[in-house]
This record gives structure tokens, C-alpha cells and sequence, in this order.
């Protein structure tokens, strides 16, 4: 049966559906209809994830896998299905390759502390690029602080491009770890990420690639990409907060030490020692967020029936809309023209602090980011300590660009 949310052209979304999904857009902020502008910092749920959650809530809430009981056993399955759909969604080999963490913050630093700390000696290298959210700098930093690496930044050019020829030249044999975001969240960029990895695994060097604005956008495949690690969030891809997940493969995961202590990840415990339990469930110490789990696979069902490449397809013809609607604006400048480019424009204007746009056309009911977006170094390297930033979902229409321009056009007036 053909999906109602597929257009029928195949190569976009029936927008209108999607939005159908989305309680949240039919509310009104300031007096209009909400335009969220805002999906890159934390994207809106669609009833089906949120309806995922409270069913657990409301029917078979319990503590998952050492239960006997019925509820436990529901619940075990609930979050060990949603494992599978994960695992599916990047293409993963195996569901027990995917480990439930908090987010991609937590499974980079996971990484961090339990693949490349014992790696790392002084004279060794990390090597990350100029365009990484603050989330794939400061866990490599404090690695490098523990073990006395050095932290290398690979270049990017005026149009926030990575200069990958550049990046591969800086893989010499100090290099024992990489860390490279696969869409940026503050310029938009989509990097060449297969790419590197090839050319990292020709070297020996293991690759992590922070995923977090790649899974909301675009088909991610971790076996064709060749990563050694691949991080994502749950409430970027329309999920819940406070989950997310790292894929690595299974023999990776195995030869890894634990990164925390406590329940769930052990084998056996007794005061003269203790052995460890098989990954994932090595990684997931403590009762983790069930919920959450639940809802990320909703979320994953929710984007399989729309189809990435209708989502992608969908978002790179609104992105091309919204780029020439701004640059038509008098004294706006779009920061971050890559050629390759998912759904972010970052801009500034003349005259107004991105916080004073941001502020303004709120009133207008057009919500936006604006500040460093957690991409300092990015920010500054066009010599600015602040953007204003739209970014796109599956449920922004032309309709909502031209309100955004037209707040924008009414700021503008306001410091003119
Ligand atoms: N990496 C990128 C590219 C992001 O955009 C973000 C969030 O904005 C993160 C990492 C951190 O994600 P989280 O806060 O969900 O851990």
C-alpha cells in the first residue's frame, strides 16, 4: 500500500501529511502560527513517537532484561526491537553492535576514554577538522590533556569546505585516532566521509564520525562510509532526548574496556573481581532510558516510511528555496557555502546582533538559533562570534521561508 506521506512522485514528501503528524505546529507563539526554524538544535516529535512512549508508559512500564514477569519481558522486547530497527537504519550488521547511549556527546566520549585512551602515548596525535561541534573537540582535548597527545585540526576554506587533500597529507604515523563530523551543524557542510575513512584505513587509523545532523537528513550506511565509530542522537532525528546511540563493530566493542561501572554491564561480581557482560550490554551500565530506546525506534519506523531519500530529496529543494529567498535580502550573508549542503543556513546581518534577529522574529512566531551553535572555532574562523541559523525539517514548507524572510525584512527596517 503506498504511503500517504511519500509524494507520488517518489523523489520528495507529501509535506502537508508530515506536518499532520506533528502536534506541536498546530500551536501559536506570539499571536502566529509557529514556523520552527530550529530542527538542527533539537528537531519536533510526530504523535507516533510520542504515542510509542506513553504506551510504554501507560501499559508495560518495568525494568527491562533480569525481569521474569510479564511487563519486564514486554518492555525487554520494546527496547531490544528498537535496537534492531537502529541497527537497520545505519545499516549495521548487527543490532549488538549498537550500543544505547545518552547521545552523540556521550558516545564520543565513550570512545574517548575506552578505545583511544589506553591507545595513546605522548608524541601521538587526534585529528579532528576546524568545522567540529564543541561535542568532538573538548572529549579529544581532555584525552590529550590524560595522555599527552597533541590535538591536530584539519583546515576548512572560506566556504566552510573541508580541505580534504589537506587532512589526508596531516594522516602521518603519530596520527592513532580521527574524529570528523559528518554534516555540520553550524555551516551546513556535508563532508566527504567515506572518503576520509578510506584513506584513514589505508593509514591504520581508526575513524569516528559524528553523525548527529547526518541521520535526521540523509541514508547513512556505516558499512559503504568504512567508519570505525558512528554517533547519533535521538531528539535530532525526531526522537527523544536523552538517548542516542554508538555503532562500532562487534570485535571493536569486545576488545574494548568498560566505560562505566554498574548494573547490567557486568557478568559476574564478587569483592575479588569481576567480569563483564557481552557488548552492547558492556557499555550500558545503570538502568537506561527505556522510553527513550522505545521512542528512538518509533522515531527510526517514522523516517523508514517517509524514505530517506524522499526526506533528503525533499530538504535539499527546500534548502535551495530558502539559500535564494536570503541572499535576496539586502545586507544578509550566508556563512557556509559548500557545495555539498543539508538543510542549515547560518547568516548574519547588517547592522543587527544575531541575537537581536532571533529575538525580533520570534515575535513573528518564527523560531531560529542564533550564538555559536557549540561550533566556536568554526564561527570565528569568518571572524564572527556569532550566526543567526535556520535549519530544516521534514515539515517546513516554502510557505514558512517566506514568513522567515519577511520577519527578517521587518528586523531589518527596525535598525534601519
Ligand atoms: N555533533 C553535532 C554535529 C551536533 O549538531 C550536536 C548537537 O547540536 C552534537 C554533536 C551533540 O549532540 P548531543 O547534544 O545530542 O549529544
Amino acid at each position: 500500500m503506498a504511503d500517504p506521506h511519500r509524494a507520488s512522485s517518489g523523489t520528495g514528501l507529501d509535506v502537508d501529511a508530515v506536518r499532520a503528524d506533528f502536534p506541536v505546529l498546530e500551536r501559536q507563539v506570539h499571536g502566529h502560527p509557529l514556523v520552527y526554524l530550529d530542527t538542527a538544535a533539537s528537531a519536533q516529535r510526530p504523535r507516533q513517537v510520542i504515542e510509542a512512549m506513553d504506551d510504554y508508559y501507560r501499559r508495560y512500564n518495568a525494568n527491562i532484561h533480569r525481569g521474569v514477569h510479564t511487563l519486564s519481558q514486554e518492555a525487554t522486547e520494546a527496547f531490544e526491537q528498537a535496537r534492531r530497527r537502529v541497527a537497520e537504519f545505519i545499516n549495521a550488521p548487527a543490532a549488538g553492535e549498537v550500543v544505547f547511549t545518552r547521545g552523540t556527546t556521550e558516545s564520543i566520549n565513550l570512545v574517548a576514554q575506552s578505545f583511544a585512551r589506553p591507545r595513546l602515548a605522548p608524541g601521538d596525535e587526534v585529528l579532528i577538522t576546524h568545522m567540529e561541534h564543541h561535542s568532538n573537540i573538548v572529549p579529544w582535548q581532555i584525552l590529550c590533556e590524560q595522555t599527552g597527545a597533541e590535538l591536530q585540526v584539519a583546515p576548512i576554506n572560506d566556504r566552510g569546505e573541508l580541505e580534504v587533500d589537506t587532512m589526508v597529507a596531516m594522516m602521518t604515523e603519530q596520527v592513532r585516532m580521527i574524529g570528523i563530523v559528518h554534516v555540520s551543524n553550524a555551516l551546513g557542510t556535508v563532508n566527504p566521509v567515506a572518503k576520509v575513512c578510506h584513506e584513514a584505513r589505508q593509514r591504520g587509523i581508526p575513524v569516528l564520525v559524528d553523525g548527529a545532523q547526518a541521520t535526521p537528513h540523509m541514508p547513512v550506511d556505516v558499512q559503504a562510509l568504512g567508519c570505525d565509530f558512528y554517533c547519533f542522537s535521538g531528539h535530532k532525528m525526531y526522537g527523544p532526548t536523552g538517548i542516542g546511540a554508538l555503532w562500532a563493530p562487534l570485535e571493536t566493542l569486545v576488545a574494548m574496556p568498560p566505560y562505566q561501572g554498574g548494573g547490567e554491564m557486568i557478568s559476574v561480581v564478587s569483592f575479588e573481581g569481576t567480569t563483564y557482560n557481552e557488548p552492547p550490554a558492556k557499555f550500558e551500565a545503570g538502568t537506561p532510558h527505556i522510553a527513550g530506546g522505545i521512542g528512538l525506534g518509533a522515531a527510526v519506523d517514522y523516517l523508514e516510511s517517509l524514505g530517506m531519500d524522499n526526506v533528503a530529496a525533499s530538504e535539499a529543494q527546500l534548502l535551495d528555496y530558502a539559500t535564494e529567498s536570503l541572499s535576496a535580502i539586502e545586507g544578509l550573508r550566508i556563512v557556509g557555502t559548500a557545495r555539498a549542503k543539508a538543510g542549515v543556513i547560518s547568516f548574519t546581518m547588517d547592522g543587527i546582533h544575531p541575537n537581536d534577529i532571533g529575538t525580533i522574529i520570534d515575535h513573528y512566531g518564527v523560531a531560529i538559533r542564533t550564538g555559536h551553535h557549540c561550533a566556536m572555532p568554526a564561527i570565528r574562523l569568518f571572524g564572527l562570534p556569532a550566526t543567526a541559523r535556520v535549519s530544516l525539517g521534514i515539515y517546513n514548507t516554502r510557505q514558512e521561508i517566506d514568513r522567515l524572510v519577511e520577519a527578517l525584512i521587518s528586523a531589518a527596517r527596525l535598525f534601519a
